[in-house]
Order: C-alpha cells, then sequence, then structure tokens
C-alpha cells in the first residue's frame, strides 16, 4: 500500500510540472485560521487529484484539506483521517523557489498513524509509518544527533529575539545557533529529521492541516513535541488555538530544557 500511495504522490508532481510549464498565476485566498495566502492553480488541481484518489481507494474515510469545502470538517476520533496539504510553501513555489513539497497523513483512532512528504525538488521524499521507523528516499533514516544543538526557528524578528550569522540571544543574553525557517510547517519538520537539527520552534498561526500527522516520524525517532513552556501537545485541532497562544516545539530530549529556558526570556 505504501507504494501506491508514494506513486499517487508522484503523480501530483506531474500534475504540478504541467502547470509549471503553462506559467503559475497566483492569487489570494482568506483562510479564518491563517489569514490571507497565496493560491495557485496547482494548489487546487494536486488537492482534486488527491481527494479523488483516496475518495476512490478509502470510501469511508474521512478527508481533511487544505483547499476545499471538506477543510472546515472537524476531526472525527472514530473514523480514520486523510489530511493534505497539497502544496506546503505555496509562496515559495510561485516565487520559482524550490522549496514547497506535498504533504499527506493518517490518523487512525485520533492518533498520527502514517505521514508522507514529498519534496520532489529537493529529491526528498519521507515516509514515515508508526512502529515502522522513517523512512527517506527509501533508506532507512539514520539519525546522527549533533553534540551541540543546533535550533530552528520559525520569524524570530516577530517576537523580537535578535539573530545575526546565525546565533539567536533572547533579553537575557542567552545565545543558541540556529537556522531561521519561513513560513511551511512540513519543510521545518522535514528539515529537523534530514538536517539532523536538535530542535525548532514556531511562533506563528497553525492552519489545521499543519497538523498533518507529522508527529509519527517524530515520535518514530525519538522526539516529542510541546509548547514554548514545555506542555506536552496532544496533535488535536484544539491544540491549534493552544499554539497560536504559545508557540510549538520539536526537541530532542536532550535540547528541550536550553530551547524552552530560551524562549522563557525571550
Ligand atoms: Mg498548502
Amino acid at each position: 500500500m505504501s507504494k501506491e500511495l508514494i506513486d499517487m504522490m508522484k503523480k501530483a508532481w506531474e500534475i504540478i510540472q504541467e502547470i509549471k510549464k503553462e506559467g503559475i498565476e497566483v492569487s489570494m485566498k482568506w483562510d479564518s485560521w491563517t489569514g490571507a495566502d497565496y493560491l495557485t492553480k496547482a494548489d487546487l488541481a494536486v488537492d482534486a487529484y488527491i481527494i479523488g484518489y483516496l475518495k476512490e481507494h478509502y470510501p469511508e474515510d474521512q478527508i481533511l484539506t487544505e483547499e476545499t469545502a471538506e477543510k472546515e470538517q472537524e476531526f472525527n476520533r472514530n473514523k480514520t483521517i486523510w489530511i493534505v496539504d497539497p502544496i506546503d510553501g505555496t509562496m515559495n513555489f510561485s516565487n520559482g523557489d524550490d522549496k514547497y513539497g506535498i504533504l499527506l497523513g493518517r490518523y487512525k483512532n485520533g492518533e498520527p498513524e502514517l505521514w508522507i512528504s514529498y519534496f520532489p525538488e529537493k529529491n526528498i521524499l519521507l515516509f514515515a509509518q508508526k512502529g515502522k521507523w522513517v523512512y527517506l528516499n527509501n533508506n532507512k533514516l539514520e539519525r546522527k544527533i549533533k553534540a551541540e544543538p543546533v535550533f530552528q526557528i520559525s520569524r524570530p524578528q516577530d517576537i523580537g529575539v535578535n539573530f545575526e550569522n546565525n546565533i539567536y540571544e533572547n533579553k537575557a543574553g542567552t545565545k543558541i545557533s540556529g537556522i531561521k525557517s519561513y513560513h511551511t510547517v512540513g519543510r521545518s519538520i522535514v528539515q529537523i529529521i534530514v538536517w539532523n537539527l536538535s530542535a525548532c520552534w514556531w511562533f506563528r498561526p497553525w492552519g489545521k492541516r499543519d497538523f498533518c500527522a507529522w508527529q509519527v516520524a517524530l515520535n518514530e525517532l525519538g522526539l516529542t513535541t510541546t509548547d514554548g513552556n514545555g506542555k506536552p501537545l496532544n496533535y488535536s485541532v484544539a491544540d491549534n488555538n493552544h499554539i497560536r497562544a504559545n508557540g510549538c516545539v520539536v526537541w530532542e530530549p536532550a535540547s528541550h530544557k536550553k530551547l524552552v529556558d530560551f524562549l522563557g526570556n525571550k
């Protein structure tokens, strides 16, 4: 089954390539969760294609996507739920940047169970399934923890954390080394996994599709997720409001305290 889903993701990439050839036209959309955002024909075409595939092969399941009317559905814990972000990083995509991907997640019994993240122009396909580890381009992922933690920070400028040459400083003068990230939750997760980063932190509104079951990969690798104060998250839509207020941290246990202390004095 995993091969079929991966083939489906690759077909979605073919659809994107065809639309790219015609030229990408960008419009704006409004989302009650995340505000104004970019939209292209490719987002809609891939959204429709993946929904069609899932409805044909898994007619009993619930589908929560970014671009369709069904996006307003809430999680039903009694159903198997697919989460679809047809293009994660639409702004990058529309600017001709290669940092965008196709995300597919699956929840069973309310728990994240499967996650496929495909960043075609980066040649990255991550596949994670509960109890079955994480695979990068068909190879079992080897995770090497860095001796000195390296963090990834989303939009430090929004909360007044100073950064210079990838060194971030909070009000108390504590410094951490890190990588600044923009916008996409999916890409941030891919970075933390593929680049062996120690932790990442977001402080920005999330969309519902941002809970795209990526926690499967983190759990398999021994990482976990809390808010900026260290409180565990439940991976539910309800936690979305909480994240909007308190940020979200993904971390290796060894680096968690350092990052939470840093955030506490931001
Ligand atoms: Mg998207």
